[in-house]
């Protein structure tokens, strides 16, 4: 073991436990070991980030093409499967708590108890308009040459 005391660095490097299922030279998939329902994967890049803000675009992409595959395969797994989530979550106000960015892929089915509590009440286009404005000034200041 080193220092290190990021638990996710230390699955990729195989010195902490893991139920792992799927690897490549970029990513590590392995079982959440709090399952919200059976099969919950986690997907991680191999290179340590903390969340979106350090996230390399490559690394970003390939989590998110391996977790496309492992939620079809998902659907094809014995395991009991009628929809699947996927779900990240970026700083502790989103529930992250493992600070090694990563994207839970996870079975739905009726009956289940994952829950997500929110008002989705709908709201006003002014008041939507001005969320989009708000999100497009952000947008620009990552990239001034884009705009939509
Ligand atoms: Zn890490």
């Amino acid at each position: 073991m080193t220092d290190d005391p990021c638990v996710f660095c230390a699955i990729v490097r195989g010195e902490a436990e893991a139920s792992l299922i799927y690897e490549d030279d970029d990513v590590v998939a392995f079982t959440d070991h709090a399952p919200v329902t059976p099969g919950h994967l986690l997907v991680v890049p191999r290179t340590h980030a903390i969340g979106l803000e350090d996230l390399a675009e490559e690394d970003g992409a390939r989590v998110w093409s391996v977790a496309h595959l492992l939620g079809r395969a998902l659907r094809r797994s014995p395991l009991r499967c009628e929809g699947v989530n996927l779900f990240l979550a970026d700083g502790e106000a989103a529930f992250q708590e493992v600070f090694h960015v990563h994207l839970h892929v996870f079975p739905r089915f009726a009956g289940d108890t994952f829950r997500i509590s929110a008002d989705w009440r709908v709201r006003a286009r002014a008041e939507l308009d001005e969320s989009a404005a708000a999100v497009r000034a952000g947008l620009a200041e990552l990239s001034p040459t884009v705009q939509p």
